[in-house]
Parts: C-alpha cells; sequence; structure tokens
C-alpha cells in the first residue's frame, strides 16, 4: 500500500482493566487500521499500520474514544520497520515483568447498564448476581499478577460458554474482552448454609431473603470479603448482631437501595448523592434524619451515619427487598475481614445463622472505603476497596520504599517512579491475625506492581506492630516522628511543597521527650520540623486502659487543674470506690500513669467529665459522642491561655476546665458546654498559629490527624485560621487520621533520602 506506515504507541496509566482496548479496537476498525493492541505489565501497546493520515487521525481521537474510568498519563510513539498482518486484533497479554506504571484496576460498582439487564426478565443474565462489563464489577480483588487478563484472574475458574465468548470477542459488545464477564451457563454461583457449613435447599437468594425477613444474622460473601447482614428495620436483630460482635455502640454502615431510601434515613445534598453513587461506592459519613429510628440502632449517640448503595449486582438484588440492611465486616471485633469460604466458616461460626457463599474466589481482600463531604468535596475516613491500589504522586521518593504506617488503622505503601502505590484498610495492628494480614497483603502488593522494598520507614514507636514488621525486613530502615509524619502527609496529600505550621491533632504518638503527644503544633515540611506549641502536659491514669475508660482521663484533667481534692470529684464516673481511690493514689505517684499532651484524650476527659462517655466501646467514641451532643448549637469559648514553656507555647486549658466543671454543676446544659468546649480548643490553637506567625512562621496551616475526623472542630478552625488570612491545608486522597500515615512516613523518607545511604553504608 503506497503512504502507509507503522507505528507503536506505549500508553501508560489507568489503562488496563477499564475497556481501553476495546475502544482501541473499535476507533483501529473505524481508520481501517491493521494491526493490534495488546497488554503488557507495563502499558497497553498499540501497533497500527496505515496510512499516514489515518494514523495521524487515530493518535488525534485517541484521547477522546477512553472510556470515563480510563487515564491516560503518557503515550510514547516509535516508527515501526516491519509490516503488520491485515486486519486489527486484541492480542494475546505479553508477560513481563511489572515495573509498576501499569495500573491495577481498582474495583467498580456494578454499572446502570448492567443494572438494567440484572433486572430486566428478557435479559439472558435477568438475576444472575455476578453481571458485569468492562466498564464494572471486580478488579483488584480477583487479580492474581498482571497484566490484568482473565488467565491471571481468580475468573480462570470459569470457561466461558459460547454465549459469553461470542460477546467477548464481539467489538461491538459491551462485554468485548471484559475479563470477569459471565453468565449463570458458565459462571461463578452461589450457595446457602447454615452455620456449620451444611448445604441447604431450595434457591440460595430467595432462602437469604427469608432468614433476614425473620430477622437472623447472615454472613454474605461479597467483593473484598464478608459482611454481617441484618435486617435494619428489626431493632431485636441489630441488637442480637451486637452481641454477638460484641460491638456495644460502635456504629454499623447500612446498605440501601437507592437515593430514595438513602433520603429516609439522612439529609442528603447533591455532592453526597454524587459520592454515594461514583463507580468506588465507598459508604458515605451523612447526617441523621432526626425521625429515624434505623438510623438510631445503626449509630447510637451520633448524629452522623454511614450509608452505602449496592455495589454488587448481588447486593442489588438483596437491598430490593428491605428498606435498610446492616452491613457490617464480617470479622469478629478487631480482626480482619474474613475473605474465603472455609475461613468464613470457622471464623463466623457464632456469629451468622446462615451463609450466602459462592464460588469466586477473592485473592486480595478489602474493607469498605469511607467518606463523607468536607466543604462540599469529598475527603476519606477509610481509603480501601474502590481506590486501592491506585498509586499517589510523591515527587523525589526512591524507587523501592516501603512505609509502614502506623499501628491503629493501618495502610502501607510502596513507591516507585515517584507514584505511591497505597494498599487498601489493615486494621488495628494488635493481634496476630492482623500483622498476618499485613504481611499477607505486603506480599501481594509488592508482587502486583512489581516493586521489591529496599527501604523501610516506620514510626518511632518501638513497639508498633509495623515497626516490628519493618525491622524483620532487615533492610535499611528509618524511623519517622508519628506527628511530623502526619505533617509531611497532609502536604503530600494536597500536593504541596515547603513549610507550614502543622496542627498535627490526634489521639497518640510517641513524642521526641518519650511523652505521648497528640496535641501537637509543628513547624516545618517533609524534610525537617520544630515542635513549636502543645496543649498543656497531664497523665493519663492506667496508660493504655486510658483510652478504654474516659474517666481515668478525667481524672488525669482534674489532678493538672485542682489536684487530688478536684480529682475526687470524678469518683461517680468510675462507680468502684476501691478502683478509683487507687487510681488516683497511683496517678498522684505517677505510677502507670505516663504523661500526654494529647488532643484527642482531652476530648476523652471532658466527655466524661460531662457524663456523656466515661466508659468507651469504640476508639474516638467519647469524641464522637461529645461533638454530637453539641448539636447545632454554637458557643463562646472558655479561658484558655497561651503560655510559655521554654520555647514551646503552651495551651493552659485549665481555667477552661474549671470553667467548665462549674457551669457543669450550675446545670448549664451538656450540649452548650460541648460546644463551648469545642470553640475554646479552636481558639487555642488558633492562638498558637498567630504567635508563630508573629514570630516569622509561614501563613499556612496543615490539618492532620484524627482529630479532624471531629468536623465541628475542623470547621471552627479553618473558619478562624482563614479570618486571620492563613491559607489551609487539609487532606482530600488519604484520611487525616492514621490511615494516610504511610503517605507521610514516604514524603519524610523520600525528602531525607540521605539517612537510607548512611544506614546502608553502617550495615
Ligand atoms: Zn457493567
Ligand atoms: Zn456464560
Ligand atoms: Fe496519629
Amino acid at each position: 500500500m503506497s503512504g502507509s506506515a507503522a507505528i507503536r504507541l506505549s500508553v501508560t496509566g489507568r489503562v488496563q482493566g477499564v475497556g481501553f482496548r476495546p475502544a482501541v479496537y473499535r476507533l483501529a476498525a473505524e481508520l481501517g487500521l491493521s494491526g493490534g493492541v495488546r497488554n503488557t505489565g507495563r502499558a497497553v501497546v498499540i501497533e497500527i499500520q496505515g496510512p499516514a493520515s489515518a494514523l495521524e487521525e487515530f493518535r488525534r481521537r485517541l484521547p477522546g474514544v477512553v472510556p470515563g474510568l480510563a487515564h491516560v498519563e503518557s503515550v510514547e510513539t516509535e516508527p515501526l520497520a516491519q509490516a503488520l498482518p491485515a486486519g486489527f486484533r486484541i492480542l494475546e497479554s505479553e508477560r513481563t515483568e511489572s515495573d509498576g506504571r501499569a495500573r491495577i484496576p481498582a474495583d467498580l460498582a456494578t454499572c446502570p447498564d448492567c443494572l438494567r439487564e440484572l433486572l430486566d426478565p428478557a435479559d439472558r443474565r435477568h438475576r444472575y448476581p455476578f453481571i458485569n462489563c468492562t466498564r464494572c464489577g471486580p478488579r483488584y480483588t480477583i487479580i492474581e499478577s498482571l497484566p490484568y487478563d482473565r488467565a491471571r484472574t481468580s475468573m480462570r475458574a470459569f470457561p466461558l460458554c459460547a454465549d459469553c465468548r461470542a460477546e467477548y470477542q464481539d467489538p461491538a459488545d459491551r462485554r468485548f474482552h471484559a475479563e470477569p464477564v459471565a453468565c449463570a451457563a458458565c459462571g461463578p454461583r452461589l450457595s446457602l448454609c447454615d452455620a456449620r457449613g451444611n448445604p441447604l435447599p431450595g434457591d440460595p437468594l430467595a432462602g437469604s431473603i427469608e432468614r433476614l425477613r425473620q430477622g437472623r444474622i447472615l454472613a454474605l460473601k461479597g467483593l473484598g470479603g464478608f459482611h454481617l447482614a441484618v435486617d435494619a428495620s428489626r431493632e431485636e436483630a441489630v441488637r442480637e448482631l451486637r452481641r454477638r460482635k460484641r460491638r456495644g455502640r460502635k456504629p454499623l454502615a447500612l446498605m440501601v437501595a437507592d437515593l430514595v431510601a438513602v433520603r429516609r434515613l439522612a439529609r442528603l445534598s447533591a455532592e453526597e448523592a454524587a459520592l454515594l453513587e461514583s463507580p468506588a461506592r465507598p459508604i458515605v459519613l451523612l447526617d441523621t434524619q432526626a425521625a429515624s429510628p434505623v438510623a438510631g440502632a445503626a449509630a447510637p449517640g451520633l448524629s452522623r451515619l454511614g450509608v452505602m448503595l449496592p455495589y454488587t449486582p448481588l447486593h442489588h438484588l438483596l437491598c430490593r427487598e428491605f428498606p435498610a440492611l446492616v452491613m457490617t465486616s464480617g470479622n469478629r471485633s478487631e480482626e480482619p475481614i474474613a475473605r474465603e469460604n472455609d475461613e468464613a466458616l470457622e471464623r463466623l461460626a457464632d456469629l451468622a445463622d446462615a451463609f450466602l457463599l459462592h464460588d469466586r474466589e477473592i485473592r486480595v481482600s478489602c474493607d469498605d472505603s469511607v467518606a463523607y463531604l468536607r466543604d462540599r468535596e469529598p475527603a476519606l475516613v477509610r481509603r480501601s476497596r474502590g481506590f486501592a491500589p491506585e498509586p499517589l504522586p510523591l515527587p523525589g521518593a526512591p524507587d523501592g520504599l516501603l512505609a509502614v504506617g502506623a499501628q491503629m488503622k493501618n495502610t502501607f505503601c510502596l513507591v516507585r517512579g515517584e507514584q505511591a502505590y497505597l494498599s487498601q484498610h489493615i486494621g488495628d495492628l494488635d493481634n496476630p491475625v492482623t500483622l498476618e494480614h499485613f504481611r499477607r497483603s505486603l506480599e501481594q502488593l509488592s508482587r502486583l506492581t512489581g516493586i521489591r522494598p529496599q527501604y523501610v520507614c516506620c514510626d518511632r514507636h518501638p513497639d508498633y506492630g509495623s515497626t516490628n514488621l519493618a525491622r524483620e525486613l532487615g533492610l535499611p530502615l528509618m524511623a519517622v516522628q508519628h506527628h511530623h509524619a502526619h505533617l509531611a502527609a497532609a502536604l503530600a496529600d494536597a500536593g504541596v511543597e515547603g513549610s507550614a505550621i502543622g496542627l498535627c491533632l490526634d489521639g497518640t504518638g510517641l513524642g521526641d521527650d518519650g511523652t505521648i503527644w497528640g496535641g501537637e503544633v509543628l513547624v516545618g515540611s517533609a524534610a525537617e520540623y520544630r515542635r513549636a506549641a502543645r496543649l498543656l502536659p497531664f497523665v493519663l491514669p492506667g496508660g493504655d486502659a486510658a483510652v478504654r475508660e474516659p474517666w481515668r482521663t478525667s481524672v488525669g484533667l482534674l489532678l493538672a487543674a485542682g489536684g487530688e481534692e478536684l480529682a475526687r470529684s470524678a469518683r461517680a464516673l468510675c462507680g468502684d470506690d476501691r478502683l478509683f481511690s487507687g487510681v488516683v493514689a497511683a496517678a498522684r505517684r505517677g505510677v502507670n500513669a505516663p504523661v500526654c499532651s494529647s488532643l484527642g484524650r482531652l476530648f476523652d476527659g471532658v466527655s466524661a467529665l460531662l457524663g456523656i462517655c466515661p466508659r468507651a466501646d469504640y476508639d474516638g467514641q467519647a469524641a464522637a459522642e461529645l461533638e454530637a451532643a453539641a448539636g447545632e448549637l454554637a458557643g463562646t469559648p472558655f479561658d484558655a491561655p497561651l503560655r510559655r514553656e521554654g520555647a514551646l507555647l503552651e495551651i493552659d486549658w485549665r481555667p477552661m476546665l474549671r470553667q467548665l466543671l462549674e457551669q457543669r454543676d450550675r446545670g448549664a446544659p451538656i450540649g452548650l458546654l460541648s460546644a463551648r468546649f469545642h470553640r475554646t480548643v479552636a481558639e487555642g490553637f488558633i492562638a498558637c498559629c498567630r504567635e508563630i506567625r508573629r514570630q516569622g512562621g509561614p501563613e499556612r496551616v496543615a490539618f492532620s490527624g484524627g482529630c479532624f475526623m471531629n468536623r465541628r472542630l475542623d470547621e471552627a478552625l479553618e473558619t478562624g485560621l482563614r479570618r486571620e488570612g492563613f491559607s489551609v491545608i487539609v487532606h482530600r486522597r488519604v484520611p487525616a487520621n492514621d490511615g494516610g500515615l504511610c503517605l507521610g512516613q514516604a514524603a519524610v523518607a523520600a525528602a531525607r533520602k540521605e539517612v537510607f545511604s548512611c544506614a546502608s553504608r553502617s550495615r
């Protein structure tokens, strides 16, 4: 053919598992080009031949035909010498060692087209619970290795039937090269069994619905693991689930069929509706409708409720039958989500009455993500299913860097090509099952990304499970101070370089002076920091026990504010006189009473003193219920003056505490006292920022730490700081809590690479 040329295009970005190759095929076919397209571990490679003008048009139009979920990062073009065979084909994948540039696609919620077919009696996949296409379905959770192809997923156990194969091979079909494509004739199937694993007769789905209607607890295998489900409108069923899961008042997520059902439970903005319906389908925290008893049972004592929409066909079929289902991770408290049928039957046997199983294996377990609208834009509380393992940019980071995160809400990340691949949510690393989950997930992510760890960074706390795992690797190691990592995480999340004031407000992190930090104002960048201000320190009677028993913390606060005399006023909160006297005496002598400057603990102690939460069932409960108590009330601040303690500023909260107790004893409404307390804390930290700036510090303030899950505090700080002319840097893409900490550790390691080279030499 005269004027014919051949070129090769290498396309990187999120281009595998999103229907990219079929789109390329259709464009090439339309333009009459010959050649082919294939996935490699590195990229999607397109080889085309035809008239120069057609090649040019192909290159021009390629970005426009990219499916909605794909994202092209780079296109490299090179000429080809040899001629290509006639016609255009989607070629066998080339097996190459992945170099981390090929994206591992995240799981995608059922698309509108598949949902329509699912509910269409005339469709051949009517009510087939594993329907999917190139635009939706399982991805990360079924992948064994790259490139992304059916043969390297758990779908390889299901040979395609003639009908599915025809769709898979038809370029005009929505399922053209949809790797997990399946139907009732050839694909995965449901089964239902009792708590001992004995199969139950009848249709599994109908049997499950019937049992849920009877108020039974169903363990249900989903996309990234098992859920425990009950009919949320049956109060006794919800109570029984809480009892068996030993989950006192901790909020339970709800799954409902559609936005109409969501509005019965919660107030909903247009942005929240969009977040609920986004392909990642996170649990979204919404303001509860006051009139909803279902919401009250799911999230007692709180003003916000976690709700999600169905994200698999199976969920759609179940949810249509109920106003709302409680859908909580299938695990014992504190353990990771159960993944395989046998494992679930063993671990969940005394939690569930029946098991709805299927035979598509989950390769990577993945909990639900949790998000909310912060200032009308999404922010994450937990980054997991639908997001993991999408990378985030991390300029300057060395290849082969592993950041292992902290202890609670753990995630880790692996770095290559200045991209940080964040793991799914791993959990709290204080039990062997979760530690094993960490090891397994690290091995998997390392295999899928092709990143072998060469450097490790961890928290400075010597006893964190993650720190121990990091040490076991025997690689050059950097320990990063917890709150420095928070500051660096906020900067990296927002893509900001240079210095900022860091408001690092959380529950616990080991400080440089050996005390527990958590109400810290740092000044610095990813490379270095200094501690500029803190909360006035106090003791935590009983150490870790104070986290579950905030009344202990109130004793610590009262000892600091007025001595033993005042501390005795907390006796009623404890309810056990001998225990109480012992705790006060030990705390006064400093026995088993570590010193802290933690804002999270200050919230706990005040929550206890106001009688809201003297004993907590879950992490963060005391603070969350204290925030909820304030409702819509506004309050003027109490007195909390700044003092100077050497080079350090200190927020002296003791006058506030005395005023708060006085007003409490005079019968002031608890909600109002909570509102005034929040305002005081915000004003205290704003005053620190003002003073730091006056002394030549930065004009911008980065927010990080679990306390920013408190919306009232977050808003008061942001509003106040902006009013004073500060710019504010906040978390969006990773959580402000310790779930985002690994990104900060990696950013610190990237900024201080020379520390590793020293470590390498000394080995
Ligand atoms: Zn679909
Ligand atoms: Zn089939
Ligand atoms: Fe933290």
